[in-house]
Parts: C-alpha cells; sequence; structure tokens
C-alpha cells in the first residue's frame, strides 16, 4: 500500500513550481510532477516575459486581483532572489483619434483595478520619450516589466527543493481516481513513464497548463461536466534584425483574444514582436513565415520606418483559453466548491498575464487547500 503524501503538483511550469514552492513552505510534503524532462519546458518558456501592470482585465476579475497582486510579490521576489528584471515601462498607443476612446477606457479600467500610475501623454510627449513613435496620444505605464523567466523558475525550484519539496521529472500523469461522496479518501493519480506507479495524496493541484483539462478527463469520479471546456490560440513572434528602436514596451490598443501586435524587449535589449493571435486544433509551435506581411501592417501604424525584411519568424507560445463567454477570459481556479472533490484544485485558462501572477495564484491556492 503506497504511503499518503500531503500534496503532489501536476507540472512544473512557473505557476505548477509556484504553487508547490508555497505548498511545500507550509510544511506539506509535496511531490511535484512533472511529465517532461526539465522545468518550464511548457508555455511558460513561451511568451513575452512582461511584468503585466494589471491594466485590461475586467474590474473584480481573478485576473486583475492577482496580477496586480504578484506583479508586486513578483518584484519583490526577483530583488530578493536577485532574479534578473527591468522596470522599464510601457506605452499603449492611440494611432488614429478613432482610438482615444479606446485609450481612455483603458485608463479607467486600469484604475479599478487598482492601478493608478499610468500617465496620459500627448503625441509630443510620446514622442519626446520614443522618436521613432508614431501615435496621437500613449498612455505610459511605470510599473510594466521584463523579467528573466527562467531564472524566476530555478529560484522557485530552489525554494521548492529548500523546504523539503521532491520533483520527479518524466513523470506524467496519466490518469487516476477520486471519490467525491467520501472527504476523507485520497485522490490516487497514476504516474507513467518508466517507473509507472499510483500515488496517493491529501491533496493535489492540477497546473499541467494547456493540458489541465485532459489531465482532469483521465481522473475516474470526476464530474466531466465540471472540466472547463477549452480552445487554444496561438500567439506567434517575429524577432527584429538590428538595433530595438525603442526603449520602452510599445503595445497598441488591444484586439480580440490578445493583446495586438505589441514590442516587447528582452534583457539584452533585443526587439521581438508578437503574438498575434491564431486560433489552433493541434498544439504545434511552427512559425509560419506567410504571416510576416500582417505583422508589417500591424507594426508601422506605430512604427512606420520598419525596414522591409526586417522581421524574422521567431517563436510561438500557445494560449489555453476557456471556451466559456461568461467566464470573460478569466483564469479558472476551481476548487471543491465547484467539483465536488475535497482537496483539489484545478487550473484552467491561465494564460497572460499567469507569468506575473504566478505567486499570487499560489497563494490563493494555499488558501483554498486550507478551507477544504
Ligand atoms: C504567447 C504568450 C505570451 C505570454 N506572455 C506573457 C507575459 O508577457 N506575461 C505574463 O505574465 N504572462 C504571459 N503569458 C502567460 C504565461 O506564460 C502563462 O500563464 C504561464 O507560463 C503558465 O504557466 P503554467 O505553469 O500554468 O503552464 P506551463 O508552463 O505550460 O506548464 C505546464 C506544465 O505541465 C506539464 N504537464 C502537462 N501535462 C502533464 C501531465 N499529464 N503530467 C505531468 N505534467 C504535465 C507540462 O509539461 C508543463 O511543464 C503568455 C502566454 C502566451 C501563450
Amino acid at each position: 500500500m503506497t504511503d499518503t503524501i500531503d500534496c503532489v503538483v501536476i507540472g512544473a511550469g512557473v505557476v505548477g513550481l509556484a504553487v508547490a514552492r508555497a505548498c511545500a513552505q507550509q510544511g506539506w510534503e509535496t511531490v511535484l510532477v512533472e511529465a517532461e524532462n526539465a522545468i518550464g519546458t511548457g508555455t511558460s518558456s513561451r511568451n513575452s516575459e512582461v511584468i503585466h501592470a494589471g491594466i485590461y482585465y475586467a474590474q473584480g476579475s481573478l485576473k486583475a486581483r492577482l496580477c496586480v497582486e504578484g506583479k508586486r510579490k513578483l518584484y519583490a521576489y526577483c530583488e530578493e532572489k536577485g532574479v534578473a528584471y527591468r522596470r522599464c515601462g510601457k506605452l499603449i498607443v492611440a494611432t488614429s483619434e478613432s482610438q482615444l476612446d479606446k485609450l481612455r477606457a483603458i485608463r479607467a479600467a486600469a484604475a479599478a483595478n487598482g492601478v493608478d500610475d499610468l500617465v496620459w501623454l500627448t503625441r509630443e510627449e510620446a514622442l519626446a520619450k520614443e522618436p521613432a513613435l508614431h501615435c496621437v496620444a500613449a498612455l505610459e505605464s511605470p510599473s510594466t516589466g521584463i523579467l528573466d523567466s527562467h531564472g524566476l523558475m530555478l529560484a522557485l525550484q530552489g525554494d521548492f527543493e529548500a523546504a523539503g519539496g521532491m520533483l520527479a521529472f518524466c513523470s506524467p500523469v496519466v490518469g487516476g481516481s477520486v471519490n467525491a461522496s467520501r472527504v476523507d479518501q485520497p485522490i490516487q493519480l497514476d504516474i507513467g513513464g518508466t517507473e509507472p506507479m499510483p500515488l496517493l495524496a491529501k491533496r493535489v493541484v492540477n497546473s499541467a497548463g494547456l493540458y489541465a483539462q485532459q489531465v482532469a478527463h483521465t481522473i475516474r469520479g470526476m464530474r466531466p461536466e465540471a472540466i472547463a471546456p477549452w480552445r487554444y490560440a496561438k500567439g506567434n513572434y517575429y524577432s527584429l534584425a538590428g538595433a530595438a528602436p525603442f526603449s520602452r514596451l510599445v503595445y497598441p490598443v488591444p484586439e480580440p483574444g490578445g493583446l495586438g501586435v505589441h514590442l516587447t524587449l528582452d534583457l539584452g535589449g533585443q526587439a521581438r514582436f508578437g503574438p498575434d493571435v491564431e486560433w489552433i486544433d493541434t498544439i504545434d509551435y511552427t512559425v509560419d513565415p506567410r504571416r510576416a506581411a500582417s505583422f508589417y501592417a500591424a507594426i508601422r501604424a506605430y512604427w512606420p520606418a520598419l525596414p522591409d525584411d526586417a522581421l524574422q519568424p521567431g517563436y510561438a507560445g500557445i494560449r489555453p483559453k476557456l471556451a466559456i463567454p461568461a467566464k470573460d477570459g478569466d483564469f479558472m481556479i476551481q476548487d471543491a466548491g465547484e467539483h465536488g472533490v475535497t482537496g483539489l484544485v484545478n487550473l484552467y485558462g491561465i494564460e497572460s498575464p499567469g507569468l506575473t501572477a504566478s505567486l499570487a495564484i499560489a497563494d490563493e491556492v494555499v488558501e483554498r487547500l486550507q478551507q477544504a
């Protein structure tokens, strides 16, 4: 008979690592099981590495609350652990008079979320900061930044292991069972890989990212109707050959499904553009070079001097979207109150700003598990 572990976390992306760290720091014996042979090989290494301010999200949503809380925690954590970051700031630009109302709405949404440091810039003020820009007005967000996401994940792993946590690579969850009618019954997970084995746990956090719902569907006793339907929205990036034209991040007004083709910088100062929004059925990270034409058009709206042939296909990430319009694109942190299984938390739809919010999501999950 296998011993019952206090807690199993499924998936060693940035969110799973943050959750596992927080669980281990509670003094719970915690095992983090990861299908791959390394941390952060999923969405956590295929994003823009931006520390978001919390500007766009619906008031009262999990995204709004956890992004703002997460940003504060993340800057403090990076400082404490020596994880590289830069508070470079960002501009959201209106490129025509018709977008000014949208810019005002963004400022109001940000203020409702407690982000009250946005500065309205006239065209002249924006150009004084970023001379290569075309815009009619802009909002400056001074608390937006960039970070070394892999450095963050290594720091989280270090803390997790220092608190006694165990990380098991090449250990995919391939099945399991729950008994929703018995609160004292442990959750069983079946681990595949080279040494298949069952694990019994008092608490399980499903943080399998793009595969979180598939994992839930393999667990016997889970009510299928409680498993949130999902869709994938791929985001393609193009990199810029040559020097970056801006010193801040530059975003257009958002488009449905994403934030619009924006310019982000890495910590080395290299510029990349994206992600766009491509709805897909199967996971495929190839960047189609034919998408370049739409990038040139979108970027030239705010950077008219973009030279021909300056863009090269970069990489792609995939957003795990919830296919539930009523959820309005929010994160779903699902506990027994929704699915009926004591001790189980499913994390669905953890798309952007999941990196920024990771430490706050972890605290939220621990709180829910403490109440279980
Ligand atoms: C294009 C794009 C850009 C983004 N940009 C930003 C940004 O700039 N700022 C920001 O804050 N957020 C951003 N995000 C969001 C952020 O990247 C994600 O929210 C975050 O990385 C999600 O982390 P995760 O741990 O939930 O998922 P993942 O990183 O995908 O980790 C899930 C892990 O689970 C493992 N797994 C899967 N199935 C199993 C199984 N059966 N058993 C065991 N393990 C399993 C996977 O191998 C993987 O390691 C972006 C997302 C995308 C797609």
